[in-house]
């Protein structure tokens, strides 16, 4: 039995129905470019996240970007993160000419250890970009601590955490500025790429819609210098209709998970700590990814894949350690929780459409691997 990594087909037949008609009305529009369609689906993904307000930007990478352009960070500014995340973060930081500066994670979450944060904080620090790791949220209380008490903007990468919640509050209600990804393989995944910033302030909203259009304001008079970041209509009207079927896809990879936690559990792996698994805790989890510690990861993710079970490592390499922020001057063992969960953690198929046979064949060629 092959079991992929991510299958979204079976995703696509159920709202097919729906979707296909809505893209051929906007076809047969011409109406390619913001306006109403993308209005409503910026107001909808807010709702949903418990923000103020939405704005449609071309990818999670560009809403990173342009949270710290809409707040003038730059060169000899410093803006704080973790070094185990997708690139996108910290390439952001760097983009705008400003310092990446890193904090280690948590071993158990794989997200900012908070209590390492003030540590990192100095006199040219302007923001802290807490990332929301595998659809899991950081400790949003410790952030928000550290940027209220030294006056920080906090940009939440929420690209895998849309509906994440810490303390009943969701991912991108919480920091000024929520970023999020509609790149297919996120939680709500549109037609290619595309994403959305959410924002709780009215000044700052604004000034982010003007830089989202090149800074035009009013139009062809410009006072900031901003770019194309507009989220089209063909993916906006993907992303309203998909987030319908949102929570009932989440419900679908939180039983995914449950029934890792069962088949798992009917195995010695765990007790023989050949395999650890994702503690979710008291918050809502999103499982974007579902991923495991192992022993012996490499070969264990040879023999997955020998036998037709989709899996990835995400990430391999720890950012600090990464070729092209070498300037930064770090060496290995500066982020050592960071550099260990590169090391051993491996992501399994967690898809809302994964069946029990996939997720038993998932288990057992595991259990194969290490008999
Ligand atoms: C996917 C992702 C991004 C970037 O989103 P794109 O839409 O692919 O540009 C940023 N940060 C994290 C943590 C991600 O997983």
């Amino acid at each position: 039995m092959r079991v992929p990594l991510l299958d979204l087909k079976p995703q696509y037949e159920q709202i097919r129905a729906e979707v296909e008609p809505a893209l051929l009305e906007v076809c047969r529009s011409q109406a390619f470019i913001l306006g109403p369609k993308v209005e409503s689906c910026e107001r909808a993904v807010a709702d949903y996240c418990g923000a103020t307000f939405g704005v449609g930007v071309t990818s999670g990478s560009d809403a990173l970007l342009l949270a710290l352009m809409a707040e003038d960070i730059g060169p000899g500014d410093e803006v704080i993160t973790t070094p185990y995340t997708f690139f996108a973060t910290v390439g952001a930081i760097s983009r705008v000419g400003s310092k990446p500066v890193f904090v280690d994670i948590d071993p158990v979450t794989y997200n900012l250890d908070v209590s390492q944060l003030e540590a990192a904080v100095t006199p040219r620090t302007k923001a802290i970009i807490p990332v929301h790791l595998y659809g899991q949220m950081a400790d949003m209380d410790g952030v928000m601590a550290v940027a209220r008490k030294h006056n920080l903007i906090v940009i939440e990468d929420a690209a895998q955490a849309i509906g994440s919640e810490w303390k009943g509050r969701r991912a991108g209600s919480i920091g000024d500025y929520g970023c999020f990804s509609f790149f297919p393989s996120k939680n709500l995944g549109c037609f290619g790429d595309g994403g959305m910033m959410t924002l709780q302030d009215t000044e700052k909203t604004r000034k982010t819609v003007i830089l989202r259009n090149h800074g035009s304001d009013p139009k062809y008079y410009h006072h900031l210098i901003g770019g194309n970041f507009r989220l089209d209509v063909l993916q906006a009207v993907v992303v309203e209709i998909k987030l319908k079927y949102l929570d009932g896809w989440t419900a679908a990879r939180q039983a995914n998970a449950a029934r890792y936690g069962r088949l798992f559990g009917a195995t010695s792996l765990l007790s023989e700590e050949r395999v650890s698994l994702p503690e979710a805790g008291d918050d809502r989890h999103i499982y974007n990814q579902y991923v495991i510690r192992a022993e012996r990861r490499d070969e264990l993710m040879a023999h997955l894949r020998e036998n037709d079970v989709g899996c990835e490592i995400y990430y391999p390499v720890p950012l600090h350690l990464q070729a092209c922020f070498k300037d930064l001057g770090h060496q290995p063992g500066d982020f050592p929780e960071s550099e260990k969960a590169a090391s051993e953690t491996l992501a399994l198929p967690i898809y809302p459409d994964l069946t029990d046979d996939m997720a038993a064949r998932v288990v057992e060629v595991i259990e194969n691997f290490y008999r």
